[in-house]
């Protein structure tokens, strides 16, 4: 230990011991895996090579020749930080051309880039409403949905699962009071793969005058036009006040962005805490994430790769008689592949037994997930290899056998 490191028994900090004893004794505690080289279908964690189906790097962008290219050029050219927030002095030009080139593929006013997704929507949801109003939330909705939800300090109804009757039903509750209201569904949810009711939600809204909200993190780059997500794919555009999306994963780097009305964004530039009080981007990330919306418009083919892999892997993973959804939890409709196993101490694991014969396939327990519905969470990218998968494939079917979970 060196001198200056806290030793792990100060009395302060016990009860964070305790409760880390006690996710030992569930046997859901971990250990973070260590990438030891690129982002990649296949890669290096821990020392051993393995297939990774635990990264949301879709389009394998994260380590793009024309993305790392554009990364030195912009370092090259601007240097390495910001050197401020955006408010005071880190806005830089290529932070703006990125939020004018977001604007323009999602076909809407205007974006403000945020420093990630989470920040995106926590600062969103916060800023845009107050005591006096009301959000109504899916049950499954992001975390950084639920923290924005509750620093705004206004009145949260949460509707069940994709139930539009339900989230009307609250709708017709609290349709006379004085607050705005706001409904709020991820496009694509995270831990299983489905579709928010994104057009019918719209609908809602139109009717009870609400603001319409949606986070976009696992749809963009992956559902739409050329990645544009699901507010496109339902064709809901003009009907989206808040559109929320991430540049962390299809788009391969770090970031978020909401994207809405020029109203909206200047507001957000005046009111959103983490864009007021944290610094912005560095200028590499920008210009990395400038190259990435150009790619999907110039390489459309990866979108097609994703959708056809997801297609086989999904198929195949039910024939060999995997749970992947859609008896006791929402069926997956796009690259995400849940593989259901229910308690949590079995699901990690077969994690680590995969992980043992070269397979990186993320387990994902309580409170991730709802208690018992714990799973092997699989993310097919547009870089995995025919035969990538079928090697993966190959060892989810014998390792599952030998724990007797198939
Ligand atoms: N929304 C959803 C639905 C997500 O899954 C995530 C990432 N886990 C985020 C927002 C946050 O995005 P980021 O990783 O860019 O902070």
């Amino acid at each position: 230990m060196s001198p200056t490191s806290t030793p792990s028994t100060r009395p302060q900090l016990a009860h964070l011991s305790a409760q880390l004893d006690d996710l030992r004794a569930r046997g859901t505690y971990f250990r973070l895996r260590v990438l030891e080289d690129e982002q990649a279908s296949v890669c290096h964690y821990d020392g051993r090579e393995v297939i990774n189906l635990a990264s949301n790097n879709y389009l394998g962008l994260c380590n793009h020749p024309k993305l790392r290219e554009a990364a030195i050029a912009a370092t090259e050219k601007y240097g390495v930080g910001s050197g401020a927030v955006r408010t005071i002095a880190g806005t830089m030009r290529i932070h703006m051309e990125l939020e004018e080139k977001i604007a323009a593929f999602k076909g809407v006013e205007a974006c403000v880039v945020f420093q990630s997704g989470f920040a995106a929507n926590a600062g969103t949801v916060s800023s845009i409403l107050g005591k006096e109003d009301f959000i109504l939330s899916d049950e499954l909705n992001h975390a950084s949905i639920i923290d924005g939800a509750r620093l705004s300090r206004a009145k949260i109804k949460v509707f069940r699962h994709k139930d539009v009757a339900h989230a009307e039903e609250l709708l017709k509750e609290i349709q006379n009071e004085p607050g705005r209201k706001l409904v709020i569904t991820d496009g694509v949810f995270s831990m299983d793969g489905d579709i928010g009711p994104v057009a019918q939600l719209c609908d809602l809204c139109d009717k009870y005058g609400a603001i319409m909200m949606v986070d976009d993190a696992h749809a963009s780059g992956v559902l739409g036009r050329n990645g544009r997500g699901s507010v496109d794919h339902f064709g809901c555009t003009q009907r989206v006040d808040v559109q929320v999306g991430t540049l962390s994963k299809a788009i391969g780097a770090l970031g978020g962005y909401v994207c809405g009305s020029r109203d909206l964004i200047d507001y957000l530039y005046h009111r959103a805490r983490p864009f007021l009080f944290s610094t912005s981007h560095p200028p590499s990330v920008a210009a990395t994430c400038i190259a990435a919306f150009d790619l999907l418009e110039s390489e459309p083919e990866r979108i097609e790769r994703l959708w056809s892999n997801t297609r086989y892997f999904q198929e195949q993973l039910k024939i060999a008689g995997f749970d992947i959804g859609g008896k006791t939890t929402p069926a997956s409709e796009t690259p995400i592949t849940p593989i259901l196993i229910g308690d949590g101490r079995k699901t990690m694991d077969f994690s680590r037994a995969l992980f043992e014969q070269g397979l990186m396939a993320t387990g994902i327990a309580f409170p991730t997930v709802p208690e018992g519905k714990a799973r092997i969470r699989c993310i097919m990218t547009s870089e995995h290899t025919r035969q990538q998968i079928d090697q993966a494939l190959e060892i989810l079917t014998t390792t599952a056998k030998r724990l007797e979970i198939l």
